[in-house]
């Protein structure tokens, strides 16, 4: 017979500990031996050749390297936007590759935000209604989207454009409006591609600061790829990529 108190059985247990108790969060991201391959035959290029990654959440993960070193590729097999060829990439514990089609869709458009590389924003649609699209791929209605959509603007600084269509914008109010469209829905995982590159200095500290302040939170998470050294500061970690690997995992502090 134990005789020790109930108090100290619990305590043994860790049952008065919450920390201790719950189960174990899933990563925001976590990639296993992630292969990548372009084309067949002699023209193939091998963009990743088994990358693995975790993210947490909370955190902001910058990723560095080289041109051509599969920084986008890697980027767009954790978003669900590109299918691996090896390897699973699971995000917040879900694999979205086992998902049906149209589950994996709707979960992309619920919890994914994406700032391309290229803006990727609509000719034809005004940037509060760019800003907007995830939330009507959401089922909001457009009054009520743009409504939401204007007020990420004037956060990122577009306050007064937001009837402007892309051609009339600059490249780097373009470059703000793709980040406005990737944070309308307050999705759980922001991928960004040198989501600096058309801002100056003082532009992309703003915008690193929105970011941060809408992407990250303890359910949340944030990987950016990037070149502009001035804003590696914002990054918890830093991996540098080359070849198509990860070679090294820093600590920013
Ligand atoms: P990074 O973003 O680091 O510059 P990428 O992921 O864009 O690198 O590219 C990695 C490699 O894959 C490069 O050699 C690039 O030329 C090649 N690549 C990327 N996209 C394609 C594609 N759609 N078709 C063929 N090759 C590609
Ligand atoms: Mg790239």
């Amino acid at each position: 017979m134990n005789d020790m108190h109930p108090l100290e059985v619990l305590q043994e247990y860790n049952v008065l500990n919450p920390e201790a108790t719950s189960a174990p969060k899933d990563a925001a991201v976590r990639c296993n031996g992630i292969t990548k391959s372009y084309g067949t035959g002699e023209t193939t290029v091998q963009a990743l050749r088994g990358v693995d990654l975790e993210v947490h959440p909370g955190e902001l993960l910058m990723l560095v390297g080289p041109s051509g070193c599969g920084k986008t590729t890697l980027i767009s097999v954790i978003a669900g936007i590109l299918d691996q060829d090896d390897g699973e990439c699971l995000l917040f514990g879900q694999n979205l590759s086992q998902l049906p089609k149209h589950e994996r869709v709707q979960y992309r458009g619920k919890h994914i935000g994406f700032v391309f590389q290229t803006f990727n924003l609509i000719p034809s649609l005004t940037a509060a209604e760019n800003a907007a699209i995830p939330l009507l791929i959401n089922g909001m209605s457009m009054e009520r989207a743009v409504e939401q959509s204007a007020k990420l603007l004037t956060s990122v600084g577009l306050e007064g454009r937001e009837q402007a269509l892309p051609s009339q914008l600059s490249g780097g109010q373009q470059q703000r409006v793709a980040v406005a469209r990737a944070l309308v829905h307050s999705p759980k995982l922001v991928v960004c591609d040198e989501p600096t590159s058309a801002l100056d200095h003082a532009t992309g500290r703003r915008v690193m600061e929105e970011l941060k302040k809408l992407a990250i939170n303890k359910d949340r998470a944030l990987v950016i790829v990037t070149h502009d050294a001035r804003i590696f500061e914002f990054a918890d970690r830093i991996a540098h990529m080359n070849d198509g690997r990860i070679e090294q995992i820093g600590h920013n502090n």
